[in-house]
């Protein structure tokens, strides 16, 4: 019987990630010949021999951890004669089209290594292998090989070059793997780091995707002084541990939490404060939650192990581990994080007392990816490292686009096929800086994807950077351009990354968008359908006393509900602020106080209402304070009403203003849900669509998504919210590409 013979063809993550020599391996095991070879489009194989199934099946269940199979095809070719080996051909050139890997965390067979005293990369903190290691963060262009990454300045010794060369090596073509002879040196040692770290120094450590601040989390004074240092008087900072026996004696941690934390892509993740947890309260003054994260480069680990005095082995690694890291990023003055060595020196010497550097070069800056749980599932706060640039995918096709995002966590993206590329958090637009990091990203993004787009979108404010990038863009290359309204980009991203093609109900709640007729949009309820949006209501508009300052005072909110309800007469004995007075004439005269149905201002009015913050130290603090401080939600009955489609709820501020900031919280978060919820159901009752997505960046509050979620999902509604992408304006770029993509068809 003569042997059988097919052919695969393999789409997915499967270049850069150790596939070809797992098939190599597997193909050994089932004594099969043929070959495997990288191309364009994927991986094709062919294998000949009895056990193809086995192999087959195998190729499934067995694939290295940061490999994905998307699609197998299969098909029975004529077998070839003389073959008896299988053998890993050279890629085609067409390979340049495949994507660069992300980044990820140091695998367990370095982690055994890097402790292992018989290693040749024993306390290396540089290995790295094609299971781990740096990715796209030292990766100038496309092909991914050695010499278009920052490891072209390091030439393989002849020990690295014979493992780099052989198929059945774990390091067979791994691009950026060094040894202590040949490869990158770390400036400092790490007993060295843990001692200055000891001594209460901050110190600006080079990492994966751009320098870190980091400093001890349980030396107030140190952790005190870095607040100082960085101008940044509130926001909350990420702390590291060795293990997540350690984390756990800091945070409450569930189950999903813990395993995000564990991923290869080892994340920042929001977990709530164990009371009693032994931590400078300068980590997150005012919160109840802050992000963790386990260590992730082979530099961590050696700080770790250099705490418990540089034990051998790994049996360390289970073990409670006192040191406790903030672990920052390096981004003074909301400009971009610091990737350079020179660029370090120069922009964190006044911050940092000591620098910790190398000499492998940081060619993408890429900040730590945060996410967090909610309604079960892992939702990303930021998108970027370990994570940029894979793909999401779309429901089908569309036109290449270019889509630039907004003003405030701006992300870009761009689409080739059915594919969407969104860049990794760039930041607020709001400097040259960060205008440069937008500029570099478009145009890195468009190189390595070898997409010429065919429509530029952008949203519909006409003053963001990002808009008016895209429309010189535009003039200058002769492409069209296209504006997307705010929240419908934010709805497209859901309905693109859940692949809804169907019309939907869309609620969108925000902080600020523009709307239709130069209107502040924040709180809108809209029906879906791609291309297309219908308003269908909104949030009863609130003024806005004093225009975006209210955006940052939440105590000008809480006025403007006193004076909506009448009672302008108690604002000055309520709100002792030194312009207090000038604000009640405004409020009376109605000057200056534009109208917003913006859901980011209700939170703000709530909790200015409540007493929780009367003047917010960063966008969306006064929220997450009133989050934190919820118990279990309740409805307050007769809390709302809907006239004409339009959701106000004012009896429930009123009522608040007479409560405690715990029951006040209570309430606001259980009648908003049953409220929304009411919302919802009316609506669907009038269009007969059962499918809700819900998008904006107040869904990045817990108690609220879940809330919603839960009552929508118990009465029959299929719910979608954000997981790929961020919910926030960091996910608006993917809905701008996908709407302008499917106007474009
Ligand atoms: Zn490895
Ligand atoms: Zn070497
Ligand atoms: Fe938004």
């Amino acid at each position: 019987m003569s042997p059988t013979r097919q052919h695969l063809e393999i789409t997915g993550l499967v270049q850069g990630v150790g596939f070809r020599p797992f098939c190599h391996r597997l193909a050994q095991r089932f004594a099969l010949s043929g070959w495997v070879l990288n191309h364009g489009g994927g991986v094709s194989i062919e294998i000949q021999g009895r056990r193809i199934d086995d192999f087959i099946s195998a190729l499934k269940s067995e694939l290295p951890p940061l490999a994905r199979i998307d699609s197998i095809e299969q098909k029975d070719v004529p077998p070839e004669v003389n073959e008896s080996e299988f053998l890993i051909r050279e890629s085609l050139q067409s390979a340049v089209t495949a994507a660069i890997p992300p980044d990820s965390s140091v695998c367990p067979d370095c982690l055994r290594e890097l402790f292992d005293p018989a290693s040749r990369y024993y306390r290396y903190p540089f290995l790295n292998c094609t299971q781990c290691g740096p990715r796209y963060t030292v990766t100038r262009a496309l092909p991914y090989d050695r010499a278009n990454t920052s490891m072209a300045a390091f030439k393989l010794c002849p020990a690295c070059q014979a493992e780099y060369d052989d198929p059945t090596n774990r390091r067979f073509h791994a691009q950026p793997t060094a040894c202590p002879s040949c490869g990158p040196r770390l400036s400092m040692s790490a007993d060295e780091i843990v001692h200055r770290l000891r001594d209460g120094e901050i110190l600006a450590i080079k990492g994966l995707g751009g320098f870190h601040l980091v400093c001890d989390a349980r030396n107030h004074d140190a952790v005190a002084r870095l607040r100082i240092r960085k101008q940044r008087e509130a926001k909350p900072f990420a702390v590291m541990a060795a293990n997540l026996a350690s984390l756990e004696t800091l945070v409450e941690l569930d189950d999903p939490t813990r395993a995000l934390l564990e991923s290869p892509q080892r994340p920042i993740v929001l977990a709530k404060q164990r009371s009693g947890a032994k931590l400078s309260p300068a980590i997150a003054p005012g919160l109840d939650s802050f992000g963790v994260v386990l260590p992730y480069t082979p530099l961590h680990y050696l700080i770790f192990n250099a705490a418990v005095g540089n034990p051998d082995g790994t049996e360390w690694l289970q073990e409670t581990n006192d040191l406790a890291l903030v672990m920052t990023s390096a981004n003074p003055g909301g400009e971009p994080l610091v990737i350079g060595n020179d660029e370090a020196r120069e922009r964190l010497g006044s911050i940092a007392d000591t620098l910790v550097d190398h000499d492998r070069d940081i060619v993408c800056r890429c900040d730590d990816s945060v996410l967090r749980i909610t309604a079960g599932k892992a939702r990303f706060i930021r998108r970027a490292r370990s994570y940029v640039p894979e793909a999401i995918k779309l429901p089908h096709e569309i036109p290449s686009v270019l889509a630039v995002g907004g003003h405030l966590k701006n992300t870009i993206c761009v689409t080739r096929g059915d594919r969407a590329y969104l860049s990794q958090h760039i930041g607020s637009l709001d400097n040259r800086a960060t205008y440069a990091f937008f500029e570099e990203i478009v145009q890195h993004l468009l190189d390595t994807l070898q997409v010429k787009p065919a429509i530029v979108a952008h949203d519909l404010h006409p003053d963001f950077f990002s808009t008016r990038y895209a429309q010189e863009l535009g003039l200058k290359q002769r492409l069209p351009t296209m504006a997307v309204q705010h929240h419908h980009a934010h709805l497209g991203a859901v309905a693109a990354e859940h692949g809804v093609t169907e019309a939907a109900i869309g609620l969108a709640l925000d902080g600020f968008g523009l709307g239709e007729n130069n209107e502040s949009w924040g709180g809108e309820l809209m029906l879906f359908d791609g291309a297309e949006y219908q308003r269908l209501g909104h949030l009863a508009p609130m003024k806005q006393p004093g225009a975006d300052r209210a955006a940052r005072e939440p105590w000008r909110m809480a006025a403007a509900v006193y004076d909506r309800l009448g009672r302008g007469e108690e604002i000055e004995r309520r709100f002792p602020q030194t312009d207090t007075a000038l604000l009640r004439q405004m409020l009376s005269k109605n000057l200056n106080c534009p109208a917003t149905s913006s859901a980011g201002r209700l939170f703000d009015a709530a909790a200015g209402l409540l007493g929780v913050k009367a003047v917010s130290d960063y966008e969306g603090q006064a929220a997450m304070m009133l989050e934190g401080l919820t118990e279990t939600p309740e409805t307050m009955t007769h809390g709302w009403r809907i006239e004409d489609n339009r959701l106000d709820l004012l009896p429930l501020l009123e009522r608040l203003i007479d409560c405690d900031p715990v029951t006040g919280a209570n309430l606001f978060h259980g009648t908003l849900i049953a409220a929304l919820t009411d919302w919802i159901e009316q609506t669907a009752e009038e269009t007969k669509i059962k499918t809700v997505l819900l998008g904006g960046g107040c869904f990045l509050n817990q108690v609220l998504s879940s809330g919603l979620m839960n009552e929508l999902t118990a009465k029959g509604y299929t719910v979608k919210l954000s997981q790929q992408a961020p919910c926030n304006d960091g996910g608006l770029s993917l809905g701008q590409a996908w709407i302008a993509g499917l106007r474009r068809r």
